[in-house]
């Protein structure tokens, strides 16, 4: 489970590492009208007497966010979180009392994008004519006031020359912390294509602005690039992820847009730093290709084991053990645990070998729910499917023989356990 928890109010806020917010993709997301402030309300009266995150990040920039967001955030002040942090456009944060009001309700974090010292450039990035102007007063409001700014900059082909420039900006207008995003669109334009910034022309600029933070010990955090073409920095790479909450039932109508890029890396089952590192972004590697010369594994120090988190009820002669590792995740099965081996889990699916009755075998595969894969069916966080079937058994008896395992995976997902969509 992640330290942090990401709460969309509406579809206007900006995602981390996104240059403009989900509702400016080209199909926007039904979000926002529907939003209802309950379930988290209740969340945190629950976590209030065991918790279980860090901070809670509260995304939004539209009306729900007027209406509910300082309930939220007394709410999760109040319901055991430690930080509070605010993701919205800058535009709301360029009144001091507004910013005070927003302090004094429990936000201790605020990120703001600064992806340029050209105000023109950034704005043109964002695609809001004013947004730097809005950046530069929203920093100045947070300096005066006990709140963390937290400033992030998208590096695409546009900006990669200002990189320290922009770092030195962000620094001097009171960054405490400057998180470094290598654009990574989801399904890319022709023109978003052409922001993409190849590895040689990326990691040198990259350095250089890390360089700078160093001086100033300002903490800088990278986010989408390759460990291994940073150096000594590359222990600055940021993979992990935040969990979601919400409730898929009533709010996700149309599309997901916490939806997230995939990364994959050739070089994978060789380095060391795989578990640690996403490699490239398939937008990436389809304008660059795979930047095999470039990239270099680092060298194991253990040895390859892609399972290495899994669970096993037998031992390796096939006799009952009692399961150890992630147990939870037999948990997911009730008492359907008991017909299955165990569960091989990777970082982004978990994996159940499953027999029936006339010794057909197939595998139960979870993997994090993605509204826009094809799937059999989904729960709260997974969507669930099965392959590699071997026997005689028809797609029917499957079914039916699946069925009540996946509505036992069903109702006990309660959001707790979470994988990696991207990779
Ligand atoms: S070789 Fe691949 S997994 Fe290893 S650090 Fe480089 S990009 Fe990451």
């Amino acid at each position: 489970m992640a330290a942090d928890l990401v709460v969309m109010i509406d579809g206007e806020g900006p995602m981390p590492g996104s240059l403009r917010s989900p509702s400016a993709s080209p199909s926007p997301p039904s979000l926002g009208e529907n939003f209802d402030p309950r379930p988290f309300l209740e969340f945190c009266t629950a976590h209030r007497g065991a918790p279980r995150y860090e901070r809670v990040i509260l995304v939004g920039d539209g009306q729900p966010l007027e209406q509910h967001g300082f309930a939220l955030a007394e709410a999760a002040r109040r319901g055991g979180f430690r930080r509070v942090r605010l993701d919205t456009r800058p535009w709301r944060l360029t009144n001091p009392r507004q910013v005070q009001a927003v302090v004094q309700a429990g936000v201790a974090e605020i990120s703001v994008g600064l992806h340029a010292t050209d105000p023109a450039l950034h704005d043109r990035l964002r695609d809001r004519p004013g947004d730097f102007r809005d950046a530069k007063k929203c920093l100045a409001n947070l300096a005066r006031l006990d709140a963390e700014a937290l400033v992030y900059i998208v590096m695409t082909s546009a900006n990669v020359g200002q990189l320290r420039p922009v770092a030195q900006l962000a620094i001097e207008a009171g960054a405490r912390r400057i998180d470094f995003w290598a654009y990574a669109p989801l399904d890319p334009t022709e023109s978003e294509q052409q922001l993409l910034v190849p590895l040689d022309e990326l990691a040198p600029r990259l350095l250089e602005a890390i360089a700078t933070c160093r001086a100033a010990e300002v903490e800088a955090v990278i986010h989408h690039v390759p460990v291994c073409v940073l150096g000594e920095e590359g222990a600055r790479v940021d993979a992990t992820e935040p969990d979601h909450f919400h409730d898929h039932s009533q709010f996700w109508a149309a599309a997901d847009p916490s939806a997230r890029p995939r990364f994959n890396c050739l070089r994978e089952a060789q380095c060391d730093a795989a578990e640690v590192c996403l490699g490239l972004s398939h937008a990436h590697v389809n304008r660059f290709g795979w930047e095999l010369d470039r990239l270099r594994a680092l060298p194991r120090t253990r040895p390859w084991r892609p399972r290495d988190r899994s669970v096993r009820r037998v031992d390796a002669r096939g006799r009952a053990q009692a399961p150890h590792g992630h147990a939870r995740w037999l948990d997911l099965l009730g008492a359907h645990a008991m017909g299955v081996e165990g569960v091989a889990l990777t970082r982004s699916e978990a994996r159940y070998p499953l027999q029936m009755p006339d010794g057909t075998r197939f595998v139960l595969v979870i993997s994090a729910r993605d509204d826009a894969a094809r799937t059999f069916k989904q729960s709260r966080s997974f969507n669930l499917a099965y392959t590699d079937v071997v026997g005689p058994a028809t797609e029917r008896a499957i079914a039916a023989f699946v069925g009540p395992v996946l509505d036992t995976i069903i109702a006990n997902d309660d959001g707790s356990l979470s994988l990696d969509a991207r990779r």
